[in-house]
């Protein structure tokens, strides 16, 4: 494991903001993830979230507060514009962000303009009207880079044969769609669709029965390449800016009737909903792990795809579900799943090579998913799809898919109307402050009537 010697991780920096020194807290000093929120008169400001608030970034530059150098210069530009991609999309500047936010939250510069500046630039989140995505991402693609989540969905329809042959040659992907990225808190409407059940003489239209979630954490690219220029694997980890949770929810019965030649089209592109804060990758060094070996007998990535160093993250996923049952009865979320971000069969370096290899470019704030996360255990799965499998029985056909009891007495194999999905992320390491990533919350709502 490299050692940590970025001082914006030192575990002992403290601020005047108690809730950031909260051991429990997703946003020490040490996480500062950018975001966007409606600041004065409702404009998207560029936040950055410590404790229980978000600092208001641009205030903070007019008000001196981030320098008057060369660096600060830079800075103005790309902080007045309100849109955070212009930040992302330099190493530089985010860096610089980091530092001078980081120094005005700390226990220092304490005069009265100081603190008549913290009362208005640091604003408690809960009192803010709206948050945005957190960039403007104008692409998005979706990976499937855990075996565990690959091998339990192809066992579904070949036993026999869960993985297809390319799966451990080339990290599997889609174009995803990017106009109906929402922000976490979002209400998402159940999608109308084609279906068509295996005993049915004809295929149907309607709101699909199977709504799911899918457990997934975002990738989200800092400084982009030229059209034709690939990005080696080396300089991967350089272009990606930081980490998000992504719900990349799914219509699986409209899927299973479409997706064949072409893949996932409308089951899919509905909505996709992020968690409102990227997490810096500097945040996440801590965190960094051996990427697992490839069990004997697989082969080896080709030269391409081999990179230097550990890029896997020891993320820690949770998914949790409340029913409208649930909120009106004051029952807490029920944790469903948990699983670790650390067990992924390709690398988020690997997912950005792989996608330029063909000369493909990437923009400053694209979204690259992982695609489900699940880990080898039954309460480890990241979607309903794979949660309520249970197998095969002897006679080689599915075993009916096992309910998980909801502390309200109700049953789910997938998502009713009124359910609230829940994801949550967060780093634990001995000697490093927790770093966490919020939530992601999405509410089914009832279909468009017909
Ligand atoms: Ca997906």
């Amino acid at each position: 494991m490299p050692e940590i010697t970025d001082p914006t991780l030192n575990p002992d920096l403290k601020s005047w903001l108690s809730s950031a020194n909260d051991p429990a807290t997703d946003f020490p000093l040490q996480n500062l993830p950018l975001c966007s929120f409606a600041g004065e008169q409702g404009r998207p400001t560029i936040g950055i979230a410590v404790g229980d608030c978000v600092v208001d970034v641009d205030m903070l530059m007019h008000a001196g507060a981030l320098g008057d150098d060369d660096a600060a210069r830079g800075l103005h530009d790309a902080v007045h514009s309100g849109v955070s991609n212009f930040v992302l999309a330099s190493p530089v500047l985010r860096r610089v962000l980091r530092e001078r936010v980081q120094d005005f939250m700390l226990d220092k510069h304490a005069g009265q303009q100081g603190r008549r500046l913290r009362d208005k630039a640091v604003i408690p989140r809960a009192g803010v009207a709206r948050f945005n995505v957190p960039c403007i991402m104008r692409n998005y693609t979706d990976f499937y880079a855990s075996i565990d989540h690959a091998r339990t969905v192809g066992s579904m329809f070949r036993p026999d044969n869960p993985l297809l042959p390319n799966y451990k040659h080339v990290p599997i992907g889609y174009h995803g769609r990017a106009s109906t990225i929402v922000p976490s808190g979002v209400t998402v409407r159940r999608p109308l669709g084609q279906t068509k059940p295996d005993d049915a003489a004809a295929p149907a239209f309607g709101p699909t029965k199977r709504l799911d979630y899918e457990l997934e954490v975002g990738c989200v690219i800092g400084e982009g390449n030229a059209i034709g220029e690939p990005i080696g694997i080396n300089d991967a980890p350089g272009h990606i800016a930081g980490l998000c949770l992504v719900n990349d929810w799914s219509a699986r019965d409209v899927q299973a009737w479409e997706y064949q030649p072409l893949g996932p089209f409308l089951a899919k592109n509905f909505a996709t909903t992020v968690s409102l804060f990227i997490v810096p990758m500097d945040a996440l060094a801590p965190f960094r792990v051996p990427t697992p070996a490839r069990p004997a007998g697989d082969p080896a990535p080709l030269p391409y795809l081999l990179g230097e160093g550990d890029w896997s993250l020891d993320i820690t996923l949770e998914v949790l579900i409340q029913s409208a049952q649930m909120r009106e009865r004051g029952l807490s979320p029920l944790s469903i799943s948990r699983t670790s971000f650390a067990n992924m069969y390709w690398s988020l370096p690997q997912l950005v090579t792989h996608h330029t290899s063909n000369g493909c470019n990437l923009l400053p704030g694209d979204l690259l998913a992982s695609g489900t996360v699940s880990g080898p255990g039954a309460d480890e799965r990241g979607c309903l799809l794979e949660r309520t499998w249970d197998g095969t029985g002897p006679d080689g056909k599915p075993k009916p898919r096992k309910a998980i009891e909801l502390p309200s007495g109700e049953k789910r194999l997938f998502l009713e109307d009124g359910d609230e999905v829940i994801f949550r992320g967060w780093c634990e390491r001995s000697g490093f402050r927790r770093i966490g990533f919020g939530e992601c919350r999405g509410t089914v709502t009832p279909a468009k009537a017909q």
